[in-house]
């Protein structure tokens, strides 16, 4: 997965997960925390994983527009 790939679906999994928030605040099922909780692994999976400087394999930050890695100045397609 590239950088951009991971950065989409980081950002695109965003919405599922304060949507499941908000129905578990409104219902109060536990189904709704369960699938929080999946969708929060997952977007972390995705940042540890693939949020990484393809030159030297750093982790890139939370920021995720981010233009150049910090550790080398690779130049990074976001
Ligand atoms: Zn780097």
């Amino acid at each position: 997965m590239d950088l951009k790939k991971a950065r989409r679906w980081y950002e695109n999994l965003l919405f599922p997960f304060c949507g499941c928030l908000a129905l578990l605040m409104i219902t109060q099922l536990m189904l709704f925390g369960y699938l929080a909780v999946v969708v929060a692994v997952a977007m972390c999976v995705i940042d540890f994983k693939f949020w990484r400087c393809p030159k030297c394999g750093r982790h890139l930050g939370r920021v995720k527009k981010r233009m150049y890695c910090h550790a080398c100045g690779q130049e990074l397609d976001t």
